[in-house]
């Protein structure tokens, strides 16, 4: 089939690039949330980071608009009508997920692929909520999304082999990546990166040794890129702690449940760079 027009679910971190990816690369989007707050945040995200790719001479300004221009907002989820394909970046919640999924298999046209970016819900689960488990696929973007090449594809037992075949193709479209995962909690992304970041909490919780050290270590002595603290503030310590819970239940192994101070953290509504203050400070 061919997809021509997607909508993104979520006008967060993850949804506002996704639909910027999309629109980048010529398709027609529509980004919705739950109010108009949200939606002209994620296009202002969005705007924000069309403004550095003309900086850096990476495209014009005259290009940066067609792309805006390309990207509608709603908050009403019946706007998803005429999608070839809707990809779902809400938080990261089942409940919540497997609502969206009924509602949007509701819908959408018969044809229409509905993708789930979910860090760690098995898709079999979102699936289950529509007709249409054999067009129900995972596309895992990465964060930032028009920046890193990997995009992740899990396909349930239920999926179909058109619908895989259709959503590897288009990840290439989009100038990226697929990597396979197969349909477990975590898939492999999280399933790696998680535990490193919980433990890192855990060595700060601990007192075995300070933030930035933690962070150096892992930078400078075994060649990360940054430091698994500076990434859990960039992922969002609501999205890590929503994930820990997903995987410690999914996997039924209590090493992966979130410790004490992240818990502590997002309660006092410090969720990283989002809130301006995670670990580390945004605020100046
Ligand atoms: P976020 O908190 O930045 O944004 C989530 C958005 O979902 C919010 O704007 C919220 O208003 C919206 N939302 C909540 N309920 C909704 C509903 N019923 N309908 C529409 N929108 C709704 O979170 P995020 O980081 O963008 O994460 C979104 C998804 O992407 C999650 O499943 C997360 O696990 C996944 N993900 C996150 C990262 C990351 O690094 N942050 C990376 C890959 C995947």
């Amino acid at each position: 089939m061919k997809i021509q027009k997607v909508g993104v679910v979520g006008a967060g971190i993850m949804g506002s690039g996704i639909a910027q990816v999309f629109a980048m690369n010529g398709f027609d989007v529509v980004l919705h949330d739950i109010s108009e707050e949200r939606v002209q945040k994620g296009k202002s995200a969005i705007e924000k980071s069309l403004g550095k790719f003309v900086e850096k001479g990476k495209i014009t300004a005259e290009v940066s608009q067609a792309i805006v221009g390309r990207i509608s907002t709603t908050v009403s989820l019946e706007s998803f009508a005429d999608c070839d394909l809707v990809v779902e970046a809400a938080s990261e919640d089942i409940k919540l997920k497997k609502e969206l999924f009924q509602q949007l298999d509701r819908i959408v046209s018969k044809t229409a692929i509905l993708a789930s970016n979910t860090s760690s819900i098995p898709i079999g689960t979102l699936a289950a909520a529509t007709s249409r488990p054999a067009q129900v696929i995972g596309m895992h973007f990465m964060n930032p999304p028009p920046l890193m090449r990997g995009v992740e594809v899990i396909r349930s037992d239920a999926t179909s082999d058109a619908t895989d075949r259709a959503v590897v193709e288009l990840v290439k479209q989009l100038g990226k990546s697929p990597v396979r995962s197969r349909d477990r909690t975590g898939f492999v992304a999280n399933r790696i990166l998680i535990p490193m970041i919980r433990e890192a909490i855990l060595a700060l919780e601990e007192g075995v040794a300070e933030r930035d050290d933690i962070d150096r270590c892992m930078v400078d002595c075994c060649n990360f890129p940054m430091g698994p603290l500076a990434l859990a503030d960039l992922i969002g310590l609501d999205t890590c702690q929503s994930i820990m819970k997903v995987m410690a239940d999914g996997l039924k192994n209590e090493r992966y449940r979130p410790p004490q101070l992240l818990n502590t953290m997002v309660k006092d509504g410090k969720l990283g760079r989002k809130t301006r203050e995670g670990f580390y400070d945004y605020r100046s």
